[in-house]
């Protein structure tokens, strides 16, 4: 084959038209959910108050390993797919490396993220339900954005709780939300029974992602004919963020290529696991065996430094218990411009499969992670995310060692989406105002020491 183009894309035919679920060919599964109702294993009719029924049985469902994406599904990721599979030749040769650095882009719709994925996907089944309108929360507003997106083309009404310091920063991912016709609602408020027990407490709480689900899912099970979707860690929204590996996969065998190394960044594990999907795939097969990286802030590192516990995934304590990687459900992240990764938890797949030594995990410190952003952008015209970034500090990285090594990997990682609403923290970076918060052990023991008891689980 010539030269590898700069941006490489799939026809539509070559499109999947199938998702990916990784957890039909794990070795072990991860541990069951748990209701806190009995404090026994949930069954799937325990999650349709909450959940579309379809969903629901996606799931809890870890064995059919494809399962076709509904048409209309389809149609709607053919306006914004397949996304690019980019070779980073600028990037390569500023580093000066013998690497070869390949990234996905899923920056590429207004949404700005790969957020999109999964809510079109959640909105279909709501419409396909029959249901009045879906709740949800937002913490930087990614997932707020592409909700109401797929929201407004499938003609369901959407309420969204904000995480109020966001709300306050970032009036244009609200006036996004809006436009698109979405209700956007400053988390902890006064609507529910949780968000005032919280202001209550504390008046000035600028709020948390776990509160905002909290309210979120109060507020769904308490109108008529409502649910509530949520857009990361759920097994569900793995799922349908398979479609970024599976596109990946295809693009790099015709390309002639396969990753020596994929990274992704990691907030509650959506996209991370969306793209590694089919490497994982490989990878437990016995086929290939790609080195995986979860890169994570040092702020928030439930990987590197949390506990495999079960743990709400909410502060109010009112969702299932998941097995994963945790800080505790009221570890409360410090300030931290990638607002898409301060999450206390990680998704129970992923989780899993670090704990059983199919990946590796790293915490970076946010001023590395924005030199890398902006080194980025100069080179490759992107914009990227701070979230993102994070992948991009460990590509640049493991890069950088292939210098000094002498080997030409190929590395694969990652680029989830564009940051042009994250201006403040890009102001703060050029204005050196930038801080790094690490949190101490005795913060992270804090909230270790209260995770939920199970009797004869986990005492
Ligand atoms: C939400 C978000 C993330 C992190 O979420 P995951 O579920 O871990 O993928 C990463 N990047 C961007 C741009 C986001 O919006």
């Amino acid at each position: 084959m010539s030269k590898i183009p700069h941006r490489f894309y799939l026809t539509e035919e070559q499109m999947p038209t199938q998702w990916y679920n990784l957890r039909a060919d794990m070795k072990e599964q991860p541990d069951p959910i748990i209701n806190p109702g009995t404090m026994k294993p949930a069954q799937v009719e325990d999650l349709y108050p909450v959940f579309c029924e379809k969903l629901a049985k996606q799931e809890m469902d870890g064995e059919t390993r494809y399962i076709d994406i509904p048409e209309e599904v389809l149609e709607m990721y053919k306006v914004y797919r397949p996304s690019p599979l980019v070779r980073a030749y600028n990037l390569e040769k500023a580093l000066d490396t013998p690497a070869k650095i390949y990234f996905k882009f899923e920056g590429n719709n207004t949404s700005g993220s790969h957020k999109l994925n999964s809510a079109i996907a959640q909105a279909y089944y709501a419409k396909d339900q029959g249901l009045a309108g879906l709740t949800t929360e937002t913490g930087a507003g990614q997932w707020g954005t592409a909700l109401s997106e797929a929201c407004a083309y499938f003609g369901i009404p959407l309420t969204v709780f904000m995480v109020k310091v966001s709300y306050e920063q970032k009036p244009f991912r609200k006036a996004v939300m809006e436009t698109f016709g979405g209700k956007v609602i400053a988390s902890p408020s006064d609507t529910t029974n949780v968000g005032r027990e919280i202001l209550k407490n504390d008046p000035t709480s600028s709020g948390s992602l776990g509160c905002a689900i909290s309210e979120a899912i109060e507020k769904a099970v308490s109108s008529e004919n409502h649910r509530y979707v949520l857009g990361s860690v759920l097994n569900q929204v793995l799922l349908h963020q398979s479609v970024i590996g599976l596109e990946t996969k295809t693009a790099m065998e015709i390309l002639g290529e396969y990753p020596d190394v994929v990274i992704g960044c990691a907030g509650g594990g959506s996209n991370l696991g969306g793209l590694i999907a089919p490497f994982m795939q490989d990878k437990i097969l016995g086929k290939a065996n790609p080195r995986i990286v979860a890169v994570e802030p040092a702020s928030c590192p439930s990987f590197t430094r949390g506990k495999y516990a079960y743990d709400f995934c909410d502060v109010g304590r009112i969702t299932p218990l998941a097995k994963m990687y945790t800080l505790g459900c009221d570890f409360k992240p410090s300030a931290n411009h990638a607002g898409g990764l301060r999450y206390h938890g990680m998704s129970p797949i992923l989780s899993k499969l670090y704990h059983d030594g199919y990946m590796e995990a790293i915490a970076v410190e946010q001023t590395k992670v924005f030199d890398a952003a902006v080194q980025f952008a100069k080179l490759e015209t992107i914009l990227p995310a701070p979230e993102s970034s994070h992948a991009i500090r460990a590509a640049i990285d493991e890069a950088l060692m292939c210098k000094e090594s002498g080997e030409a990997k190929t590395i694969l990682f990652g680029l989830t989406g564009t940051g042009y609403f994250d201006m403040t923290a890009y102001a703060s970076y050029t204005e050196g105002t930038m801080a790094d918060h690490i949190p101490t052990d005795e913060e992270l023991n804090s909230s270790l020491s209260r995770l939920p008891k199970i009797p004869g689980i986990q005492e």
